[in-house]
């Protein structure tokens, strides 16, 4: 099967197209069902896999359909629709590139915010209107704490390269994350989780924060 057989939203798809993506990766093909469906998933996956796709696709195409929702004027407080949080600059900024690629002219605003570089121009970026938000967990903590932006809006959360997350330990700045985010009735946000390895711990998280999820190694 192919990219155009999946109905992702025409702005999306065309992108896909501009992107010379035709067939999906095994992860794709397998992940982007289930998150259109609507269900939490963990999933097993390298880099390399396509994984920023499985993840980004279904994101991208449902807030296309949700930005315009009501989102609070905070004075300075931003409300993202969607969160990508993986552990490193770089890895938060490949996401972003791609994310913006696949949102072009859709409308949907992709920011990235991580540590290690002045917040002043993240502050700025955020100002300026964000659905999705690729971050690093120490500097979306620090976001958080300054008030400047809310996690109670937040449909789709997105955890990339979990495993490398928690060796990093980032485990405490997760949990505080998560624990920000609204308790929506049952199937409102949708969590995916990615990681290469599933130790004890990473089930853990995916007990903690999936709901009835989907589990998928390819
Ligand atoms: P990732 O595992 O997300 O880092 O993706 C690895 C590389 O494969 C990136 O350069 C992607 O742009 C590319 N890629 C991902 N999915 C596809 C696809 N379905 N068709 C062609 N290239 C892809």
């Amino acid at each position: 099967n192919t990219f155009a057989e999946i109905d992702l939203g025409e702005g999306l798809n065309a992108n896909i197209r501009r992107c010379k993506y035709v067939k999906p990766t095994p992860v794709q093909r397998h992940a982007i069902p289930i998150s259109l469906g609507g269900r939490d998933l963990m999933a097993c996956a390298q880099t390399g896999s396509g994984k920023t796709a499985a993840f980004c696709f279904p994101i991208i195409s449902g807030i296309m359909r949700e930005q315009y929702v009501q989102r609070p004027r905070g004075a300075r407080t931003v409300y993202p629709l969607a969160l990508i949080l993986s552990p490193t600059r770089e890895l938060s900024c490949q996401i972003h590139e791609e994310a913006r690629k696949f949102s072009y002219q859709t409308g949907v605003k992709v920011v990235v915010a991580y540590g290690g570089a002045p917040i002043k121009d993240q502050l700025r970026e955020l100002e300026r209107g964000v659905d999705i938000l690729v971050a690093t967990p120490g500097r979306l903590v620090d976001l958080l704490e300054r008030a400047r932006v809310s996690l109670q809006m937040i449909r789709y959360l997105a955890l990339d390269e979990a495993d490398r997350m928690l060796d990093m330990g980032f485990e405490p700045q997760i949990r505080k994350i998560v624990e920000q985010m609204d308790m929506p009735p049952p199937g409102v946000r949708q969590t995916m989780l990615f990681s290469a390895t599933f130790p004890k711990e990473i089930q853990r998280l995916a007990s903690d924060f999936l709901a009835n999820y989907i589990f998928l190694a390819v």
